[in-house]
């Protein structure tokens, strides 16, 4: 979805980031009269020749050269795009990058995002309504408060679940689409049956997919969704958003194996846990992982 994003919008992120707060966010800076010091994280070296000046919301650095504003920063350090350096600065302030409505594939996004979160609700709704899916979480040491931070829901067994509270041509379309249905001789029918359903949302909370627990014996015992537009297995983590949403700073993430990890973690107070979806921990985990706090820590059983 590489849209333009606006100039007034840009310079709005601009305006509202602190440069000198952005950057003691990667590294130690010292202040000294007008400037900040630091050693420079764009070379090597002893003393430090980087400085920060906050009313010019400004760096410089006297021995590589290297220099920018808030956005050049976070494209340099943490090796981003432009949009996707604007998106983090953005995120960091509440703010969603703006839909540019002659995009069709930002409408696409934004209907798919859509539908998930409607999803999400009805899913939520069923399990409130089961008493099987209640017992199974209470039974695993579950309680209301955190099925709610993570949004938890249920999906009773049937094949039509969502196909009959989802009606329109366009609902199914979208939900298919997302993965959420599935095709067969021209009939659809629920990707996910009778099973504890996580919503798996992206850092600005978006749901882009599930992972659904069964709770009989059916196999497999944990299904995710299937790769779509705005899912993608290798690059999200489980319990990032959470993380990001009950800590202003993260001084540690620790990554763990599943779901019910991170959730019963977050039940005993630990909030920084995360876990992959089921995949090896790779490149984009750390890189996204290391934008949030400069402390890794591996938990695996
Ligand atoms: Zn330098």
């Amino acid at each position: 979805m590489a849209s333009r994003i606006p100039q007034e919008f840009i310079n709005q992120v601009l305006s509202r980031t602190d440069i000198i707060e952005l950057i003691q966010s990667r590294i130690k800076l010292t202040r000294r009269g007008q400037n900040h010091h630091g050693l420079c994280p764009f070379h090597q070296e002893k003393s430090p020749s980087f400085s920060a000046n906050h009313s010019k919301q400004f760096y410089y650095c006297f021995g590589c050269g290297a220099s920018g504003n808030a956005i050049g920063f976070i494209m340099q350090h943490d090796q981003l795009e432009f949009r996707d350096a604007v998106e983090y600065l953005a995120n960091q302030l509440g703010l969603e990058l703006p839909v540019d409505d002659n995009d069709d594939n930002s409408i696409l996004y934004k209907q798919l995002f859509t539908i998930m979160q409607e999803a999400n609700m009805y899913y939520q709704k069923q399990l409130r309504q089961s008493q099987d899916a209640k017992e199974y979480l209470i039974a695993r040491g579950l309680d209301g408060v955190i099925a709610k931070t993570f949004n938890i829901g249920y999906v009773p067994d049937g094949w039509h679940n969502l196909g009959q509270q989802f009606t329109t041509d366009q609902q199914q379309q979208q939900l298919s689409q997302a993965g959420m249905l599935k095709e067969k001789s021209g009939r659809h029918y629920d990707t996910f049956r009778h099973r504890i359903m996580f919503p798996i949302r992206n850092t600005r909370g978006q749901v882009t997919g599930f992972g659904g627990r069964s709770i009989d014996q059916s196999t497999p015992k944990y299904l995710n969704s299937p790769e779509t537009l705005i899912f993608h297995k290798n690059e999200e983590l489980f319990g990032l958003y959470e993380a990001k949403l009950l800590n202003k700073q993260c001084a540690r993430l620790i990554v763990v194996e599943g779901y019910m990890d991170v959730i019963s973690l977050h039940q005993f107070g630990i909030t920084q846990a995360v876990a992959t979806l089921g995949t090896a921990i790779n490149r984009n985990h750390i890189q996204k992982l290391l934008r949030y706090t400069n402390h890794v820590i591996f938990c695996f059983d």
